[in-house]
């Protein structure tokens, strides 16, 4: 019912020619692959050259950020139209490494997400805890703070149109994955939490992706647990190879 997603987020890499090469080679790896939804998130100076070769390919565009006011001077910033404009179909919010480098709030990631889906671009949203809020017992205190910080935002009708993103920071770009069964009690613990906003029939239909050292050695046990709907995945989306053998899994 959930179709999987795969979305690639290539954080601050790959210059306008190095993406004109990865794109032409995953194009040729997926091409007419319809089992996964895929999803590339270059930077900003690569989305043009990327919307303009995958076209209407089964490859979708995302934005890694933007900024939630409409225009003016906010000089460094881009704005939901600048993304709409280009052809994007999603866009990452809220990714740890905005939360921690870039000091972006939860009620800031909110405005994002609503601003977003004015434009209709679908937002990643990304939550998560740090080791040592783990090791705390108190993960699931802060993801809840996290995704009910969007529930302020979020109105019903447009629930189906997010995607949330449980990264566990600990487990970004370290080589150190969560469990596959840690990872799904925690998207499972979302869902229950979106149950209780939206209601059952809604919550079914939102995915929610695992992030963190995704690989194609980790794919298939992390897509076989029952809540888990694709992957929010940094490293192993900047090789055209390994980020198609994420998207086809199930082969
Ligand atoms: C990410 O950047 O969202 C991420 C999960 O990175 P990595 O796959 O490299 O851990």
């Amino acid at each position: 019912m959930r179709k999987p997603l795969i979305a690639g987020n290539w954080k601050m890499n790959k210059t306008i020619t190095e993406s004109i090469s990865l794109v032409k080679e995953l194009i040729d790896f997926v091409k007419g692959y319809e089992e996964t939804e895929i999803v590339v998130c270059p930077p900003f100076t690569s989305l043009w050259v990327t919307k303009e070769l995958v076209g209407d390919t089964n490859i979708l565009l995302g934005a890694q950020n933007m900024y939630y006011k409409d225009e003016g001077a906010y000089t460094g910033e881009i704005s939901a139209s600048m993304l709409q404009n280009i052809g994007c179909d999603y866009v990452i919010l809220g990714h740890s490494e905005r939360r921690e480098y870039f000091h972006e709030t939860s009620q800031e990631v909110a405005w994002k997400v609503q601003q977003a889906l004015s434009f209709s671009i679908k937002p990643i949203i990304c939550v998560g805890e740090k080791l040592e809020e783990r090791e705390a017992g108190s993960a699931r205190d802060v993801v809840k703070e996290e995704v009910e910080a969007i529930f302020e935002v979020l109105k019903p009708q447009d629930a189906t149109k997010v995607v949330f993103a449980y990264e566990p920071i600990w487990a970004i770009g370290t080589g150190k994955s969560a469990t596959s069964s840690d990872a799904n009690d925690m998207i499972k613990y979302i869902r229950t939490l979106l149950k209780d906003k939206y209601g059952e029939k809604v919550s079914d239909q939102i995915r929610i992706l695992y992030g963190g050292s995704v690989k194609p050695e980790n794919i298939k046990e992390l897509m076989s647990q029952s809540d888990i709907d694709g992957a929010l995945v940094g490293g192993a989306s900047l090789k055209a190879l390994s980020f198609s053998r994420l998207v086809k899994f199930k082969e």
